[in-house]
C-alpha cells in the first residue's frame, strides 16, 4: 500500500468518505522551496516538545473522567446567556460534520503509522541536535528577531534589507563554503514593499539575521495605522484572494503575550474594497468561536466590505496521537476554529458578461492538522485557489501575515516572523 507521503507529497491528504483533508504543514511549506525545507520539529515544537506531552486517548479519558463529571454538573446548573445560547446552537449545527470527519480520519489505515513515524522523526531530530542552516553559520546570529518591537524603535526607518541569491554551491552545515551569496540590492525594511520576482527563493538579510523570501512573493511590514499610506499604493490590478487572520481581542493572546490585539471596529479601517480585484474576490476570514466576534463579522464587517458569506470551513486541531486537542463540546476553548469564506461583490455597475463565474467552496469542510506555534494557521493556498472568481490567475494577499507564500503578498507587523532561518534547513 502506498503511504500518504507517496500519494500526496505536498502535504494535503484528502480523507475519503468525508468532506475533509488532513494537512501536514511542514511538508506543504517545504514543497514551496527549492533550496530549503521547513524543519518539522521547529514547526511542531509546541505540540510535541512542551512539558505537557500529548496523552493517549484512553489515558486522557481515564484521568479526566472525574473532572468532566464535576464540570458537567456545574454547567447544568448554570443558565446560558443569549450569546452563549447562540454559540451553542452554531456548535450543534456543525459538531456532527466535525465528528464525522475526525472519525473518518482516525479510521484510515495510514493514520497511526503516519503519526508514529512523524513523532519518531521529530524526536530523533531533536535528540541528534539537528541544527538549522543559520545555526551552522558562524557569522549569523541564531536567535530570532522580534520584528514588532524592531518596528517601534525610533531607528525603524533606518533599517534595511539586503536581498541576495542563494548560492547553489553553498554546502551544508559542515561545509566550508558557507558565505558566497552575492548581495543584490537594499530596501527599507519597514513601510516598503519588498519583492522576490525570481523563480527561486532569495535570502534577505536584516538587523543581523537571515530570512528567506519564497519565489514570486512580496511582503510589506507596517502597522494597521499606516496601511492606507503603505499597502494601498501597491494594489496593482487588485487581489482576487484575500485571507485575513486578525489579532482579535482574546484572553489567550494576552495571557501568552504572543501579539498585540486590535479592537474589532479598527478592522473597518482595512481598505478591503481598494485592495480587491474590481471583479470581486474570495475573502477568507479566520474567527474564533466567540459569538460576539461572529456577530460583528456577519452584521458589521462583511456588510461594510460587500462580502456575502458562502461557506464555513473548520480547522480541527489534533494532538500527536490523532485525538482532538480538547473536548469537542466544551463551551470554551473548542478544538476547532472557523474560516468564513465569502465573495466580495464586483465594484461598480457591471453587465452580466462582466460578472465573473463563481465556483463556490464546499460548506462545512474540515481541515485536520497538528498545530504549530500559537495561532499559526495551516497553509491553505492550494485548497482555496480553486475558488477564486473569474478566469484570472490567483493574486493572493494575506493580511496580518506571519509568513510568506510563493505568488502571494503578505502584510502585517511581522510577516517575516516564520521566514527566519531558524525554521529552515538547506536541502
Ligand atoms: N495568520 C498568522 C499565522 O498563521 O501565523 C497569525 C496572525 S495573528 C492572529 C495576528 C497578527 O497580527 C500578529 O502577527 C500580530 O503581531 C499582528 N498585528 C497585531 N496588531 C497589529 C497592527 N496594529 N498592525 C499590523 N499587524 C498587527
Amino acid at each position: 500500500m502506498m503511504s500518504w507521503e507517496e500519494r500526496a507529497p505536498e502535504g494535503v491528504y484528502p480523507i475519503e468518505g468525508a468532506n475533509a483533508f488532513f494537512l501536514e504543514p511542514s511538508r506543504i511549506i517545504s514543497s514551496n522551496y527549492f533550496y530549503f525545507s521547513a524543519i518539522p520539529h521547529r514547526y511542531y515544537s509546541r505540540s510535541f516538545f512542551l512539558p505537557h506531552q500529548p496523552q493517549r486517548a484512553d489515558h486522557l479519558q481515564a484521568s479526566n473522567v472525574q473532572q468532566k463529571k464535576r464540570k458537567r454538573k456545574k454547567l447544568s446548573a448554570y443558565a446560558l446567556n443569549p450569546k452563549e445560547l447562540l454559540a451553542q446552537r452554531r456548535h450543534q449545527d456543525v459538531r456532527k460534520f466535525i465528528l464525522d470527519a475526525h472519525t473518518a480520519f482516525m479510521a484510515l489505515p495510514e493514520v497511526s503509522s503516519f503519526l508514529k513515524s512523524l513523532e519518531k522523526h521529530l524526536y530523533e531530530c531533536k535528540e541528534n541536535q539537528h541544527f538549522s542552516y543559520s545555526e551552522c553559520k558562524q557569522d549569523t546570529v541564531s536567535e530570532m528577531i522580534d520584528f514588532v518591537e524592531l518596528g517601534t524603535v525610533w531607528q525603524a526607518s533606518l533599517y534595511s534589507m539586503t536581498l541576495s541569491m542563494v548560492n547553489a554551491t553553498n554546502e551544508d552545515c559542515n561545509g566550508s563554503t558557507q558565505e558566497s551569496a552575492e548581495p543584490l540590492i537594499k530596501f527599507p525594511l519597514f513601510r516598503h514593499m519588498i519583492e522576490n520576482n525570481t523563480d527561486k527563493e532569495l535570502l534577505g538579510s536584516c538587523a543581523g539575521i537571515t530570512t528567506i523570501l519564497p519565489k514570486k512573493s512580496r511582503f510589506l511590514m507596517s502597522d494597521l495605522a499606516d496601511i492606507r499610506q503603505t499597502l494601498s499604493s501597491y494594489t496593482g490590478n487588485g487581489y482576487n484572494l484575500i485571507i485575513i487572520d486578525p489579532p482579535w481581542e482574546n484572553r489567550s493572546a494576552h495571557r501568552h503575550a504572543v501579539y498585540s490585539t486590535v479592537p474589532n471596529k479598527h478592522l473597518l479601517f482595512l481598505p478591503l474594497k481598494e485592495l480587491a480585484h474590481p471583479q470581486g474576490a474570495l475573502i477568507g476570514l479566520w474567527v474564533t468561536n466567540r459569538e460576539k466576534l461572529r456577530a460583528f463579522v456577519e452584521d458589521v464587517l462583511f456588510p461594510a466590505w460587500d462580502v456575502d458569506i458562502q461557506a464555513t470551513w473548520f480547522w480541527l486541531k489534533i494532538n500527536a496521537d490523532g485525538c482532538m486537542i480538547g473536548e469537542l463540546d466544551t463551551p470554551h476553548h473548542k478544538p476547532y476554529e472557523c474560516l468564513l469564506l465569502g465573495y466580495m461583490r464586483p465594484q461598480g455597475n457591471k453587465s452580466d458578461s462582466q460578472i465573473p463565474v463563481l465556483k463556490f467552496p464546499p460548506d462545512k469542510q474540515v481541515l485536520i492538522s497538528i498545530p504549530g506555534d500559537h495561532s499559526r494557521k495551516p497553509p491553505l493556498d492550494s485548497l482555496l485557489s480553486a475558488y477564486v472568481p473569474g478566469q484570472d490567475s490567483v493574486r493572493g494577499l494575506e493580511l496580518f501575515a506571519r509568513d510568506i507564500h510563493p505568488g502571494w503578498t503578505s502584510w502585517g507587523n511581522e510577516p517575516l516572523r516564520f521566514q527566519q532561518m531558524h525554521y529552515f534547513e538547506k536541502e
